[in-house]
């Protein structure tokens, strides 16, 4: 099916549209145009850009027409005002589609709203409207329209989600066709993050909660989780090799003329290997020990 995508305003004279928050709506259902067109052609779909360098509205205002040879659906993208909310709330004004008033079905629209919502903007629903000119002119020439209001530019809320989740909101439009024109919506693999489980783990004895990962089979767990247990996490820059060193042992061997006094009159009286005593030497107190040991064996 050919489905063909207007970005409302700009033209010549250029109209901005709506402006707010530091977004000009013009310049930014553009941008959404241009987001949504490939993901649709992705399922498919044969996406045609109404000419960006135009106004649609001005076009169909002043006795144009629209080219809608072979079209079977339109997707208008807009952004809302009015909600005067500059500062931010807290709470999004949100999303609301627009179909003709004698529009028969509203199954595509509504799995858009569905999916913008989910993002977290308010779904304020599908509505229905016949002066609007430019849907006008597409109903009357019998090919469905609707008119996307993403959300509110002047609704500090709704474009600080629009600025994280654009990628998103384009994704969501073009699933939400999909979905509504009976084409499989390819969903996306969850992150990781979503798969983490907190799970009670045993190290050395000790019971900690620690954030595990399956994945294909395998199961991973975080290391800053070990260095919670005591564990040291080490990176050895030479050979780029990363470590893992035991609570009680240490990467520093501490060394001074008293120590390695004490660690010859070992060596000599027991006999150790050089292995051995920097084994003694890592464990935390192993200064300590070793001079200890000396002392002992006199
Ligand atoms: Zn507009």
């Amino acid at each position: 099916m050919k489905i063909l995508l207007i970005a409302g305003h700009g033209g010549t004279p250029y109209d901005p549209g709506a402006a707010g928050c530091g977004y000009t709506e013009a310049v930014e259902t553009r941008r959404m145009a241009n987001a949504v067109a490939p993901l649709l052609r992705a399922y498919g779909f044969d996406v045609q850009l109404y000419d960006q360098s135009k106004d649609a509205y001005k076009v169909v205002t002043q006795g144009g027409s629209l080219p809608l040879t072979g079209v079977g659906y339109v997707l208008e993208f807009h952004l809302n005002a009015a909600a005067n909310d500059l500062s931010g709330n807290g709470v999004t004004t949100g999303t609301e589609i627009f179909v003709h008033t004698n529009e028969q079905g509203v199954k595509v629209e509504q799995a858009i709203l569905r999916r913008i919502a989910a993002l977290g903007f308010k779904n304020r629903g599908v509505k229905r409207s016949s002066g609007l000119a430019v849907l006008k002119h597409v109903f009357n020439r019998g090919v469905s329209h609707a008119l996307v209001e993403t959300c509110f530019i002047d609704d500090r809320d709704d474009m600080n989600l629009y600025g994280a989740k654009f990628d998103a909101i384009a994704r969501a439009i073009a699933d939400g066709v999909a979905e509504g024109f009976g084409v499989t919506v390819q969903e996306p693999e969850k992150e990781d993050d979503e798969m983490v489980e907190k799970k009670t783990v045993a190290i050395d004895g000790k019971d900690y909660t620690c954030s595990c990962i399956e994945k294909a089979g395998e199961n991973y767990m975080r290391l800053r989780d070990l260095t919670q247990a005591g564990y040291g996490i080490t990176y050895d820059a030479k050979t780029k090799t990363p470590g893992i060193v035991a609570p009680q042992t240490r990467t520093e061997i501490v060394e001074n003329d008293e120590v390695q006094a004490a660690v010859g009159k070992i060596q000599e009286a027991c006999g150790l290997e050089e292995q051995t005593m920097e084994y003694l030497l890592r464990y935390r107190y192993g200064d300590d020990l070793v001079k200890k040991i000396a002392a002992a064996v006199g």
